[in-house]
């Protein structure tokens, strides 16, 4: 493939290996840029979504280039795959990892002295090994690529020390170009690759991570393995799809309640054995309308093309994760559903996993603010996709093609009942619990109300006209929107935060979701048993966790937990 020695043109070059070789008619986005960028031998960071099609950015203009491309991967089960396809279209590959016979490694270390190979993958442990190093120092290479580039993040879910180590390749092979690629996008980790791999003068090509195909859909959770079946029969019957569990227990739970209704499915968790590990992927891979369920072990680099869907039980610990996970449907470009099934417990266990995890104080914290990203996102009143761009860092417009665009939450201004709710919890002193707060705004003389003299407020009986149920959904949106927290240590008193300020002041316009009342959403009798008991749990675990974010974002910020606002 190198034969051609001196490269004149490296841009009629890279469409012809890019129609010859691999058969595609056009670049797509900016692979065109970057392969050209790569060819003439410079630094490359390319930050691009799931699917977009990094791999072209490196094999062509190792192709190019003189000499033999490296590429560095994590995903050993993968080399196999890709090696096999560029061997189909007659690109003369190799790998090296652990599981070869040492034959088969001097095999391919003399095929490269050779010059008889156009890429081999390389896992990157095996890399920085002194061996590695010392022979490549004898080869003639092409350039490194260094495929999945954020496992070098210490922050990031996919953390591999051996990729910190290949920092070494800048001081050994300081001629050859490097290029980075990864689907994670965050300022965070960009700034870590960077800095890590010591690609300092390296270009950015940051792409779109627009999926426009992917429809976003986020459902309240009430019982998810049920909402599941219903959305895989209604929409995905008999269609390929990824559903992600937070444990092995609910995978396996969850296979077999599928399977029990007669969907195709499967399970991926890192209890599995091996084997069947790589039995059950395979089958997903080449089998048609397998539905995999999986924790999030199952994933990284799988390239399967008609994923119609990708289904959360329960809920990613990141929006990069949601991102990541998300992006493995509709890889074909034909339209796919990311669907999801929320609800606040899900923020409960996922907090408790930050706080119970070895990580020390700034990492929880990173991962706390990730948590939060994610909850906004969830909760949001606003396009989908507006808001997973805008965490990207990008601006778009409504996509009309996500839940909140088909179908409006009506959102109505609730200003003045916010208002109304934050002024009786100032006006009682910060020191009452909710059932008294509301008993104050209705009006209502109760015993505890006569008592303490509040029925002499200015509040009392300012939001009479409303239930105590609408002021009770009133209240958990101004703790989901961090007005108000519940301080435990006091006895459950209602406290105000600083954010609660600009809202009194009329600074701020609040939108409220409108109150439903849960006999017209829940029609049967079963379903009313159901939803009743659930509302003060869910309401005492929202407090919980709203307690938490309290408690750090007033310890991040140096702010007492909350702020006495002046008359
Ligand atoms: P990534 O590594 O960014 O997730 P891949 O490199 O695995 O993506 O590519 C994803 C899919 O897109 C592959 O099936 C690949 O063959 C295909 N692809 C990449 N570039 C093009 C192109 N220019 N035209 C058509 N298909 C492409
Ligand atoms: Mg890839
Ligand atoms: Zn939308």
């Amino acid at each position: 493939m190198n034969s051609e020695k001196p490269v004149p043109d490296v841009r009629s070059r890279a469409r012809e290996i890019l129609q010859t070789v691999f058969g595609y008619g056009a670049f797509r986005g900016q692979q065109e840029a970057i392969i050209e960028h790569v060819s003439s031998g410079h630094d490359a960071l390319v930050l691009m979504p799931t699917g977009g099609g990094k791999s072209l950015c490196y094999q062509i203009p190792a192709l190019i280039r003189e000499g033999v491309g490296i590429v560095v991967s994590p995903l050993i089960a993968l080399m196999q795959d890709q090696v096999d396809a560029l061997e189909t279209a007659g690109v003369r590959a190799a790998y090296l990892n652990s599981t070869q016979s040492y034959e088969e490694v001097v095999r391919v270390e003399q095929a490269v002295l050779h010059n008889e190979l156009d890429l081999v993958y390389i896992a990157p442990e095996r890399l920085v090994t002194p061996h590695c190093l010392n022979w490549l120092q004898k080869a003639r290479i092409a350039l490194f690529a260094i495929d999945e580039a954020h496992c070098v993040s210490q922050w990031g879910h996919d953390f591999r020390p051996e990729y910190i180590q290949l920092s070494v390749l800048h001081e050994y092979f300081p001629d050859v170009p490097r290029v980075a690629l990864t689907a994670t996008a965050d300022g965070h980790t960009r700034e870590e690759i960077v800095s890590r791999l010591k690609l300092d003068h390296s270009r950015q090509f940051v792409s779109s991570f627009d999926r426009p195909n992917i429809r976003y859909c986020i459902v309240e959770k009430n019982n998810a393995r049920r909402q599941l079946l219903d959305f895989i029969m209604t929409e995905y019957r008999n269609d390929a799809g990824i559903v992600y569990c937070l444990s092995r227990r609910k995978v396996e739970e969850t296979v077999d309640f599928l399977s029990e209704q007669g969907i195709n499915a499967l399970a991926y968790h890192a209890g599995l054995d091996h084997s069947v590990r790589a039995e059950n992927q395979a089958r997903f891979l080449r089998e048609d309308g397998i539905v995999m369920v999986a924790t999030i072990a199952f994933g990284m680099g799988i390239d399967k093309p008609d994923v119609r869907f990708v289904a959360h039980l329960d809920l990613p610990k990141s929006m990069e994760g949601y991102y990541q996970e998300t992006g493995r449907a509709g890889r074909d470009g034909n339209p796919a559903t990311a669907w999801m099934t929320y609800g606040l417990q899900d923020v409960v266990q996922q907090r408790r996993m930050i706080d119970e995890s070895s990580a020390d104080m700034a990492h929880r914290q990173i991962q706390i603010g990730k948590l939060d990203a994610l909850l906004g996102f969830c909760e949001s009143l606003t396009c989908r996709r507006v808001r997973l761009l805008e965490y990207f860092g990008e601006t778009s417009s409504p996509c009309g093609n996500c839940d909140i665009c088909l179908s409006p939450p009506v959102a109505k201004d609730g200003t003045q009942d916010m208002q109304k709710l934050l002024s009786a919890i100032y006006r009682v002193g910060q020191r009452f619990g909710s059932a008294h707060v509301i008993d104050v705004l209705r009006g209502i003389s109760s015993e505890k109300v006569l008592q303490w003299g509040h029925d002499r407020l200015s509040t009392f009986g300012i939001g009479a006209t409303r239930s105590e149920a609408e002021w009770r959904s009133i209240l958990r949106q101004a703790i989901a929107a961090q007005y108000v927290f519940v301080d435990y240590e006091a006895f459950n008193a209602l406290k105000l935060t600083e954010w609660a300020r600009p809202v009194l002041k009329g600074e701020k316009t609040v939108l409220l979701r409108p109150y439903v009342k849960p006999g017209r959403r829940h029609k049967t009798k079963s379903a009313e048993r159901h939803s009743r008991p659930a509302l003060p749990l869910r309401e005492q675990k929202l407090f919980e966790r709203l307690k938490w974010w309290r408690m750090e974002v007033a310890r991040q910020q140096n702010l007492p937990a909350y702020v006495i606002l002046q008359d």
